[in-house]
């Protein structure tokens, strides 16, 4: 599903935030990355979700090389295969749950009684059936989250992720969201999560450990196999 090799990002002011990072991650694989604030868990987040390219090195998603495709290519196979799920939750306020999902299939070109309906499944599927027409302050944070979180798999996007997607939340509303991220990975899709909750990284298959720009820890490759 991923494929990143030697890849650096270099922000404006020589801040090498990625510092060649290689790594792969196979479709439905369930996936935590962890690692100390400012280690470049967003950064390459933005690479695995083709929201911004690498300075140098690789990134292949989904089959495509991220490098030969243009920006509106990008944008298309977002919207085509990846779902995303941020700290703060970014609902349109004053809008309904139900328009907040549905507008996450505006840019499929779906009729708005198909999205509303697949909203309604969506929703019925994070365990907001009975808060359609909630809007976004009359939820809890946790409620806002599975919202988000409806809105991003609303278009089945095979790779989902999520970043400190329980960074806002009390444990017990943080659990839920991860309950719901562990139903949509058993039914096929790919789930990078990353947090710097260790407990949380601990509970999925799969641990990727940051520091300062690099892979410094992959449970799925054992230390003596590291380069
Ligand atoms: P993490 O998500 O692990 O906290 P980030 O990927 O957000 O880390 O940031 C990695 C490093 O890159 C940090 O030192 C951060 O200050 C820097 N950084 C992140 N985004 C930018 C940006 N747009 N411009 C300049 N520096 C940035
Ligand atoms: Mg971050």
């Amino acid at each position: 599903m991923i494929e990143l090799t030697d890849v650096t990002k270099v922000y404006p002011g020589d801040v090498h935030a990625l510092a060649g990072v290689t790594l792969t991650i196979g479709a439905g694989e369930l996936v935590a990355v962890a690692g100390p604030s400012g280690s470049g868990k967003s950064t390459m987040l933005h690479m695995l979700g083709t929201l911004d390219r690498p300075t140098s090195g690789h990134v292949v998603v989904d089959g495509h090389d991220v490098s030969r495709l243009s920006d509106r290519q990008l944008s298309a196979l977002r919207a085509s295969r990846i779902g995303f799920v941020f700290q703060q939750f970014h609902l349109a306020a004053g809008v309904p749950a139900l328009d907040n999902v549905a507008d996450g299939l505006l840019y499929a070109g779906v009729p708005m009684r198909e999205r509303r309906r697949r909203a309604e499944a969506a929703l019925e599927r994070v365990g907001l059936g009975h808060r359609l027409g909630h809007e976004p302050h009359e939820l809890s944070g946790g409620e806002r989250q599975r919202v988000a979180i409806a809105r991003a798999v609303v278009g089945e996007p095979a790779l989902l992720l999520a970043d400190e997607p329980t960074g806002n939340l009390d444990s017990a509303s943080g659990e839920g969201v991860v309950a719901v991220l562990r139903e949509l990975h058993a039914a096929g899709t790919t789930v990078v999560v990353i947090t710097h909750d260790r407990e949380l990284a601990a509970g999925l298959d799969r641990q990727v450990l940051m520091l300062d720009g690099q892979v410094v820890g992959d449970s799925a490759i054992p230390p003596a196999a590291r380069r």
